[in-house]
């Protein structure tokens, strides 16, 4: 994952990258989609009614109704936390991933540095698993020789600045963000990331489930810790270690909903002041290893969690921390390391964690490393083969369509105040809309990959990330930079650049489907953009004004509204829940579901726009036109989600499950009543007075 971005649903691995980027992961939010075109012809299709769940009532359980039929007839693969339309598309793009990277591997004698021969090694190698096998644990055995050999804490410093170089970042993070003051410079930031759990009720809540996670985890530690050939009384003694350490960083840090609002972790710092914080950490010669000058405009995410380092930093014996420093970098490159590791990695991350039956094949992890580490080269051959030309064109075209109804669905809110409208539709005027693939392509040419050393090669692309964006602090901000590979099944808004990106992966059939029907189109890719245009006015969205500055441009009785409205959200989806007593937390999903929202009714209103002076298009298997709109925003979103998935999605992820994304937004709206026909009292129509509205 690029810098200052993203963290998306699909991968809650222990991932340095993601650590890296917990604050600003969420920030961004994502949801899905696809290509486009629009067409009245007659020959072009509507919804698919054999994944319509005839029994189920539109009325009752519009998630039901919509998909019941395709989950119901198509299982989650063993290999997968979640299964749907969509997925099974995100799947197919990293075959059409595989045989680039296997042509490139195949290539004589590609120049060196060229994309044909990195990605081709690096593929290359990843494959040749009875290399990595037989090599072992031994990658790793002069990293763990660089941490013995530190004599005092002092002498660990550097080692720990070694591993933040190859993405090893903890227990703090060191990364790019651009200013949220100065939106055209890029500050230092520091963030919270040295427990590796997935978030920290995992470590302090006294629930069954969580203290079962725990013990879980102490056990995964232990045989891990064994496969790096520790006898079994380190291994224990060890795991129990890492343990105390991380659950007192987990109680010094941040919960999630308060990370959501970006004042929380907003602490302009000097580097006097981070030095006077946490005395027992030389930041002179970190800053000098990292290249950084002193007076580098720097920003520290959560003071408190820094209190904590110092403390550890004081009071930790050395041992301790060497056994800490042992286990990040063994957790994180487990995955890159030989077969007894990267099973047992899988089997608690994976198996135990999320409910995965099985491993994705190698071949497909293999696509998955390329594009992590060397994703715009990889991307870069994708693109010219997968992503037509006119497809950037008609996206555009919908994008603009969809600004256009926000536009007006603002003007049209009695709530709001002329002043604050004006200051709205600047923001909307202000929308950079990103499409396909970046202008200008990331330069691979320093990265060292070789066919022989797949973990080394790792490494080198470990390093390339970090360097990549560690380049970009002190200096102005580059508009042109992706938070995601162009392959990507995904999108995104940045508040701070006030853009919204759809990698060319999302721009394919479920989201966009070049032979359907608009209907189906606004009601899939459309929504999409509607979802990713109004988190630019969710509850984070709303704090950073049209320059992407951090700063109140609402009139307060109009800001009262607006929380008032965002409060009504937040209640109905506290009522949610995936089983008994395992609710969503309304405050941390709010901004994906104020999206869902206002992108379900903002894409409805451009669709009805797009339809004036045009005649009515006819009924399609018996469904209207404004019932087609709404079953393919059920059918684009109709994940089936395993029950361990999701329980990891109530504690760390900002979207709500499938089902409430589709029920939650629908049972608000008045137009999906109408279409639907649905009586007052009906479970998918909420009572007037319990009716939310924000966009
Ligand atoms: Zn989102």
């Amino acid at each position: 994952m690029a810098a200052a971005n993203l963290n998306f649903v699909p991968d809650i691995r222990r991932d340095p990258f993601l650590m890296r980027t917990v604050k600003s992961s969420l920030w961004l939010l994502t949801i899905l989609s696809s290509s486009f075109l629009f067409s009245q012809a007659s020959s072009l299709h509507g919804i698919d009614v054999t994944d319509l769940d005839r029994k189920a009532q539109p009325c009752d359980d519009f998630f039901q109704f919509s998909n019941g039929t395709w989950r119901a007839s198509h299982p989650i693969p063993e290999s997968m936390t979640r299964w749907s339309k969509r997925w099974a598309a995100g799947e197919t793009n990293k075959d059409s991933l595989k045989e680039i990277a296997e042509q490139a591997a195949q290539q004589k004698s590609p120049a060196p540095g060229s994309t044909d021969q990195i990605v081709g090694d690096y593929y290359g190698a990843c494959m040749d698993e009875n290399r990595v096998n037989a090599r072992g644990i031994s990658p790793l055995k002069p990293l763990f020789a660089e941490i013995d050999a530190a004599r005092d804490i002092a002498g660990l410093q550097p080692v720990l600045a070694a591993l933040h170089d190859i993405g090893v970042a903890v227990p703090f993070t060191l990364a790019s963000q651009q200013d949220p003051h100065q939106p055209t410079l890029v500050l230092a930031d520091i963030g919270a990331s040295g427990y590796a759990l997935p978030d920290r009720d995992y470590y302090l809540k006294p629930d069954a489930r969580f203290e079962e996670a725990r013990e879980k985890y102490v056990q995964h530690m232990i045989r891990m810790f064994k496969l790096a050939g520790w006898d079994a009384k380190t291994a224990s003694d060890g795991a129990a270690t890492v343990m105390a350490m991380e659950t007192k960083l987990a109680q010094a840090a941040l919960d999630n909903v308060t990370l959501r609002d970006p004042s929380a972790t907003d602490h302009n710092t000097s580097f006097a002041q981070l030095q006077a914080r946490v005395p027992h950490f030389d930041w002179a010669a970190y800053f000098e290893h990292k290249r950084l000058a002193k007076d580098v405009d720097l920003n520290v995410d959560q003071p408190k969690y820094m209190d904590e380092v110092e403390q550890l930093l004081a009071k930790t014996p050395l041992p301790e921390w060497k056994i800490y420093l042992k286990w990040q970098l063994l957790n994180s490159a487990a995955s890159s390391l030989s077969q007894p590791l990267v099973e047992e990695d899988f089997a608690f991350n994976g198996k135990y964690l999320t409910g995965s039956g099985e491993m994705k094949p190698r071949w497909k992890r293999c696509v998955e490393s390329t594009d992590q580490y060397l994703g715009e080269a990889l991307g870069q051959k994708y693109v010219e083969k997968y992503f037509p030309p006119e497809a950037k064109a008609r996206m555009q075209e919908m994008v603009r369509n969809l600004l256009a109804a926000m536009r007006d669905d603002i003007l049209s809110r009695p709530w709001m105040s002329d002043e604050t409208k004006e200051r709205a539709l600047a923001k909307i005027a202000t929308f950079q809309p990103k499409i396909g693939y970046p202008d200008k392509w990331k330069d691979y040419g320093r990265v060292a990959i070789t066919r022989d050393a797949f973990f080394e090669d790792t490494l080198a692309g470990r390093r390339f990330v970090v360097e990549d964006d560690r380049e970009l602090i002190g200096k102005a901000v580059d508009r042109g930079r992706w938070g995601m590979t162009p392959p990507t099944s995904n999108a995104y808004y940045n508040p701070l650049l006030n853009e919204i990106v759809f990698p060319a992966g999302i721009l394919e059939p479920p989201a966009f489907d070049m032979k359907a029907v608009d209907a189906v189109n606004y009601g899939a890719i459309g929504v999409v953009i509607g979802h990713e245009i109004s988190h630019g006015f969710d509850d984070q969205g709303a704090q950073f004004d049209y320059r992407g500055r951090l700063k109140n441009w609402w009139k307060d009785t109009d800001l009262k509204q607006f929380q008032e409205r965002g409060a009504c959200v937040a209640d109905q989806f506290d009522h949610y829940y995936i089983e008994p007593g395992v609710h969503h937390n309304g405050k941390m999903v709010l901004g994906e579901s104020i999206g869902d929202l206002g992108g379900a009714r903002v894409a409805y209103l451009a669709y009805q726009k797009s339809l004036e002076g045009k005649p009515r298009p006819p009924d399609i298997d018996g469904f209207s036109p404004e019932q087609q709109f709404f079953i393919a925003w059920g059918q684009f979103r109709g994940d089936e989600i395993r029950i361990e998935q999701q329980r990891v999605m109530m504690q760390n992820d900002p979207h709500p499950v499938a089902k409430y994304r589709v029920n939650g937004p629908l049972s608000n709206l008045p137009e999906f009543q109408e279409a639907f026909a649905c009586k007052a009292g009906a479970p998918m129509v909420r009572p007037p007075e319990k009716r939310c509205d924000v966009w």
